[in-house]
């Protein structure tokens, strides 16, 4: 990075490293990616390095240096928003300063570089670093004001408090909480990448609990807002809502866990009845399925996440049979298994219960033993295939040609056994005397 801000200087060019990548590298946590801000124009830029590509709209250059991606932005000030989201027009500034007064929050509002012909400085007009020292996250200016120009700036809040474990400056808090309704103009897609970014902190409790408080939770997420208060005879004096949090702390860091611990339960305000939440899984299961569609998460997510919702009410019994751990695993699917357990272990001790309670090592145990056992648990792993039964048995192509596979793969989970040509040519012409499917066939 040193090189690209001496080519920078060495073109007569101001240059800075600035933003979130200095303030990582102030806390001593790896930068996510790299970002230098110069009063060079994009095409002077482009011209100074010849390797790298201007992304029009917000003047930023990008350059690959060493496997890493730095941007280049032209320095900028702030123009008037009026969507609560995006400024007007790009316009180029003339200072550090100017540039530095039009970022979110103090932390991320240093730069350290130089003039050109100048020893490099660190500029920190805001405060930043006692900020830093704090731990605390300050908006760069009037909070009121720089949340109504773009409302994104909350949901950042949010996540930086998690994802750095900082504290949100009181009065920086207050400003959310007033304008916390215009994160309904933030796109779906943002929101899910402020939300994954904040699942991903060691702790997202830390902010999903300024979510929850700030009323952020209650326009990003109205079918989460909806667990605050309802009593659950979990942890005393917690409710549903300090379950979910606490789950998804409990949960490994892997993004379809974590986003399927804070939404497993989320079925059960729509299902209380009596005390009782009677199939809240499968009404949660839709309601995920619905949130994760609403922030335009890929179709492979939503898919899966519901898929874990909708099973993690299962009641493992030590008396299973090893046919019922296979049922088991086919009916989850070999690749959800592992996700649906460290589900239940994050639910475990949301509810504080020991991770494992209702058996759950064991289960892990014997599940890992039959995948490890090559045991069929699908069609694909039978001895035989439909083109056997075709050929052998002359049954055409259709719906009872698949239901007999899938009548025999039943048969070879129960019995591991019978899975071998001969044995399931045998099962399968029983099948079709049995059910007299010879003369439908023929007819
Ligand atoms: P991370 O890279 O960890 O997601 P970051 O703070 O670096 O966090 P970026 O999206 O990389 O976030 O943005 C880089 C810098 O741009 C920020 O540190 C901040 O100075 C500025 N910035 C980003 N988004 C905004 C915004 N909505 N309003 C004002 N400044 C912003
Ligand atoms: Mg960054």
């Amino acid at each position: 990075m040193a090189d690209l801000l001496e080519t920078l200087w060495a073109g007569g060019q101001a240059a800075y490293v600035v933003g979130g990548c200095l303030r990582d590298a102030l806390l001593g946590r790896e930068a996510a990616d790299w970002d230098l801000t110069t009063d060079a124009r994009p095409e002077r830029v482009q011209a100074l390095f010849p390797r790298s590509i201007y992304e029009n709209r917000f003047g930023t250059v990008v350059v690959r240096h060493h496997g890493a991606q730095y941007e280049i932005t032209a320095f900028r000030r702030d123009v008037s928003y009026t969507d609560f989201r995006h400024p007007d027009a790009v316009v180029f500034g003339d200072s550090i300063e100017e540039d530095l007064a039009r970022r979110d929050f103090t932390v991320n509002a240093m730069a350290w570089g130089a003039e050109p012909g100048c020893e490099p400085t660190f500029v920190d007009p805001c405060g930043g670093q006692a900020d830093l020292a704090r731990r605390m996250l300050r908006a760069v200016g009037d909070p009121d004001e720089r949340f109504r120009e773009d409302a994104l700036r909350m949901a950042r809040a949010v996540r930086l408090a998690a994802t750095l474990e900082f504290e949100v400056e009181p009065e920086t808090l207050a400003a959310i909480g007033r304008s916390a309704d215009l994160a309904g103009h933030i796109s779906g897609e943002r929101v899910m990448s402020e939300l994954l970014k904040l699942l991903w902190a060691s702790r997202p409790s830390i902010g999903l609990r300024l979510m929850a408080d700030s009323g952020l939770l209650a326009v990003l997420a109205p079918e989460l807002e909806r667990q605050r208060g309802l009593a659950q005879n979990k942890i005393e004096g917690e409710d549903l809502w300090d379950h979910t949090v606490r789950t998804v702390d409990a949960a490994p860091r892997r993004q379809i866990v974590r986003l399927a611990s804070l939404l497993h339960d989320v079925g059960k305000p729509d299902t209380l009845a009596d005390g009782h939440f009677h199939g809240h899984e499968a009404v949660g299961a839709v309601m995920a399925r619905d949130f994760l569609a609403r922030l335009h998460a890929p179709r492979v997510l939503q898919e899966r996440v519901a898929h874990l919702v909708l099973n993690h009410m299962f009641s493992y019994q030590r008396t299973w049979s090893d046919a019922a751990v296979r049922r088991f695993i086919r009916k989850v699917g070999p690749g959800c298994v592992d996700d649906l357990l460290a589900l239940r272990a994050a639910d475990n001790l949301g509810s504080g219960q020991p991770p494992d309670a209702g058996g759950l090592t064991e289960l892990a145990t014997r599940i890992a033993t039959e995948l490890t056992g090559h045991a069929v648990l699908g069609r694909h792993q039978l001895a035989i295939n439909g083109s056997d039964l075709k050929s052998e048995l002359g049954l055409p192509q259709g719906r009872e040609l698949g239901r007999l596979i899938d009548d025999l793969t039943e048969r070879v989970i129960a019995e591991p056994a019978l899975n071998d040509r001969a044995i399931l040519l045998d099962l399968a012409r029983q099948a079709v005397t049995e059910r007299g499917l010879v003369e439908n066939l023929n007819s």
